[in-house]
């Protein structure tokens, strides 16, 4: 492999300033805001272009050299740090909203459009309408969240934002280029079906499948009016009976509930937000009655919202951001498994035993996905970056969590390299040989973001 040869490659096909080996310009993509160590990396290319994006692809298999497809990278668990070095495509230039379909509620975008983007262009031309976007900073893109089954506050109605992928373009490892979905037969993207549905294939594959290029959202009515009913309980064994609740009326848009010991007047209690929606305040107040109902019936105190907390969590994405930085030096690992119900009341003491055990202040999150068909368990660790041995013990705690979430009966999310390996080993065989099948025959010279996914 000439590395020269490979920039001066890389330099033609997208221009001299958008490809680099410059350690100055490569320090950012070598580390992540988690707590992974940073891993080398050789080139940074920024295309513009789906035949530029082919182009790389195509160089990639020609020298043997890895590519990591890269968003915002935020998953914080070092999913887009070479693992095994090589080429970052960072797709944040292929900035295009290319269409809004009104009528089948859809927004057709290119694959580095983040969730600020999409969210300011809609308030401002399609003001009646709302994209499925999580509680991260706004330089995530709206592809990378969905890739990696992300969640947010449409997740209780309408499921993980996986799920609301109507339709990819992607270019495959050998470089041809694919759709998936109704797009592949039809001009709208509509829908994934009624054909084999193989979108799944992409969704937390962590870009071992394939560059997406271009992706279709569904997006959904905006409410006029958006409030939180609050609640706190003691008793961790109360979530499922009161989630059960809540979801059968049918009303609430999103449910999040959490655990932290601060401020110092949550210590001790698990709080509960029903987020409601309505074209009216009376909407609103009709709502809050049947809720206020429930949660005193199952153990949970209605509290009325301090006004500064509701701010901050109406006022998304800027309360998890907050929240990220309890001990001050930037470091932030969050954890996440999807869980079934019954085994959140376990959760939420083991996460919290956890985090005492590295000296980590409890911080405790899950929000319902799809009904109560799924919860994604949040286990947040923030540290000191500064401080070695703090990183350290959010790795072990990390990596704690992730075990205890896999005995629970669940399996984490977005999972870094170890956390992988642990779902493998629990993962039924013949899945993970037809995992290993597919991955081989599409991407023979394995130079799709190798290591991730690797069945041994
Ligand atoms: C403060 C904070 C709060 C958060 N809150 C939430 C939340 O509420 N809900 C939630 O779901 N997440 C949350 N996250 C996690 C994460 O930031 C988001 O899920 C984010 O949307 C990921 O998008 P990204 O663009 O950063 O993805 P990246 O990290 O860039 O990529 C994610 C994965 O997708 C792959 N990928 C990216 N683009 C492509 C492509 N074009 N083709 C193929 N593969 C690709 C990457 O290789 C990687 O494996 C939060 C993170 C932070 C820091």
């Amino acid at each position: 492999m000439n590395l020269d040869k490979i920039l001066i490659n890389l330099e033609e096909i997208v221009g001299k300033d958008f490809a680099s080996n410059k350690s100055e310009e490569l320090y950012i993509y070598s580390q992540d805001p988690g707590a992974s160590e940073p891993r080398p990396v050789d080139f940074v290319v920024m295309p513009k272009t789906v035949e530029e994006v082919q182009k790389i692809v195509k160089l990639a298999n020609k020298e043997k050299i890895p590519l990591v497809p890269m968003g915002g990278g935020l998953t914080l668990s070092g999913l887009v740090i070479p693992i095994k070095g090589g080429i970052v495509i960072d797709m944040k230039r292929m900035d295009k909203i290319i269409e809004i379909n009104e009528t089948s509620r859809y927004a057709l975008i290119e694959a580095g459009i983040t969730t600020g983007k999409i969210l300011s262009y809609l308030k401002q031309h399609h003001p009646n309408l709302q994209p499925p976007i999580p509680d991260a900073p706004p330089s995530a893109t709206v592809a990378g969240n969905v890739l990696i089954h992300g969640s947010g506050y449409l997740s209780q109605r309408y499921g993980d934002y996986g799920g609301l992928i109507n339709g990819l373009e992607v270019v495959l490892p050998n470089g041809e280029i694919a759709k998936f979905g109704s797009c592949s037969v039809s001009n709208y993207w509509f829908g994934r079906g009624p054909i084999p549905d193989f979108i799944g294939l992409f969704i937390s594959a962590f870009g071992t499948m394939g560059i997406i290029t271009k992706l279709s959202i569904q997006l959904f009515p905006k409410p006029n009016m958006r409030d939180i009913v609050f609640g706190l309980m003691k008793d961790p064994n109360n979530i499922p009976s009161v989630l059960s609740k809540i979801t059968a009326t049918g009303l609430a848009e999103d449910v999040l509930l959490g655990m932290q010991d601060k401020p110092d007047w949550m210590k001790g209690y698990i709080f509960l937000m029903t987020y409601i929606t309505g074209d009216a305040q009376e909407d609103l107040n009709d709502q809050v009655k049947i809720f206020k109902k429930i949660y005193r019936k199952s153990g949970a105190r209605f509290m009325k919202a301090p006004e500064k907390l509701k701010e901050l969590y109406l006022g998304k994405p800027i309360f998890a951001a907050g929240a990220a930085d309890f001990r001050k030096g930037g470091g932030f690992e969050y954890v996440g498994a999807f869980m079934p119900l019954e085994k959140i009341p376990e959760a939420y003491v083991k996460g919290a035993e956890i985090a005492k055990k590295f000296g980590i202040v409890p911080t405790l999150g899950s929000r319902l996905i799809g009904g109560i068909h799924t919860i994604v368990m949040f286990f947040s660790y923030s540290f000191n970056r500064a401080d070695p041995k703090d990183m350290e013990n959010a790795r072990k705690a990390l990596h704690e969590t992730n075990k205890l979430a896999l005995d629970l009966g669940g399996i984490p999310w977005k999972a870094e390299l170890t956390g992988q390996q642990l779902i493998l080993e629990k993962m039924d065989p013949n899945y993970k040989k037809l995992l290993k099948t597919l991955k081989n025959t599409l991407d023979p010279n394995n130079i799709m973001n190798p290591g991730n996914w690797e069945v041994k």
